[in-house]
């Protein structure tokens, strides 16, 4: 069940300062107990993944491999066509480079570094510090308005966050970025992502719980997104987690799921769904498209007449962007 709060509970009740023990409970899940999962829930979904993935992969020209990743399942599922388009020639946006700087203010704030008095400063200094090219290419892209619709934005998410998130207690066990990679087929299907917070011992009695840190707004997919992660923990550690879900920076608001067998198995299904695609793909079958309100900001369409007959037109450049877009075009599986 999907639980939505305020993180440092502490300061939801009024307290002066956010209490660390309440947010630690808070993201383990504290009273409402975990559900019983099988001992072989992992290796099962493995087996199901190891055997599917498998047959899909048999049908590839020799030699490709395909990367699964949060972010072509998502689109993937938006429109095919959208989502082979998006890497060449995207636009970049404001929401783009916050989402980036927000990982930076949050393991900051983690570490319990201080912001001092100009986040974005910080943020863009440690981005530097750790030569992220990326990002820094990003910002420097970004005309006057896109940089100033930042900047405020960074400002106010590092006010919430530093109200409500307190200093972990020690036993947290806090990793941030985590790495994960699970090959199958031989590494000839790879799933491939970045954790931004995974806390606690999936051996333990508590168990782990991840967080993908959001700058924007809540969108329809987020839960799918923290199944996807549940799913990479499961595989990686043969424990499923106890909790998954996200960290909304702007409020400093957690919404968490507790993590069941539907949960993972559904994200097991859609990692399925998502390779089936990338397989018709890789065999030079012309991806299909889905048009929606999404087209108003793909890069595809002016050469696309599926969206162009549906009466779309390029959306003006606007602090609202790409994935209010994605959230409102409904998905083709
Ligand atoms: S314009 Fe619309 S239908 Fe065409 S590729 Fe883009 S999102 Fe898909």
């Amino acid at each position: 069940m999907s639980r939505t709060a305020g993180c440092g509970v502490g300061a939801d009740q009024g307290q002066a300062q956010p209490d660390p023990a309440g947010l630690l409970g808070q993201l383990r899940g504290a009273g409402l107990g975990r559900p019983e999962l099988s001992p072989g829930t992992a290796a099962g979904l493995h087996g199901q993944l190891a055997a599917e993935l498998g047959q899909l992969a048999g049908g590839l020209p020799a030699g490709t491999s395909i990367s699964v990743t949060k972010y072509r399942i998502s689109r993937l599922r938006v429109c095919e066509r959208f989502a082979t388009t998006t890497g060449q020639g995207s636009v970049v946006t404001p929401e783009l480079v916050l989402g980036l700087l927000a990982d930076r203010v949050f393991a900051q704030v983690l570490a319990g570094y201080p912001l001092g008095p100009d986040p974005l400063q910080t943020a863009l200094r440690a981005a530097q510090a750790d030569q992220d090219q990326e990002l820094l290419r990003q910002w420097e892209q970004l005309d006057g308005t896109g940089r100033a619709t930042v900047s405020d934005q960074v400002g106010r998410q590092s006010r919430a966050l530093q109200a409500g998130w307190p200093a972990l207690p020690a036993g947290a066990l806090p990793r941030l970025q985590d790495q994960v990679q699970i090959p199958f087929a031989g590494g000839r299907v790879v799933l491939n992502g970045r954790m931004d917070l995974v806390l606690g011992d999936p051996a333990g009695p508590t168990g782990v719980c991840l967080l993908d840190v959001k700058s924007g707004r809540r969108r329809s997919d987020d839960a799918g997104d923290a199944g996807w992660y549940a799913l990479l923990e499961t595989l990686r550690s043969g424990v499923p987690p106890a909790r998954t879900g996200s960290l909304y920076l702007s409020g400093c608001v957690l919404d968490l799921d507790t993590v069941t067998g539907p949960l993972l198995q559904q994200a097991a299904d859609r990692v399925v769904r998502a390779v089936a695609v990338l397989v018709r793909l890789a065999l030079g079958e012309q991806p299909r498209t889905n048009p929606g309100p999404m087209c108003r900001w793909c890069p595809a369409l002016p050469g696309c007449e599926p969206g162009r007959d549906n009466g779309y037109t390029r959306a003006p450049a606007g602090p609202d962007g790409t994935e209010r877009y994605l959230d409102e075009t409904k998905p083709n599986y």
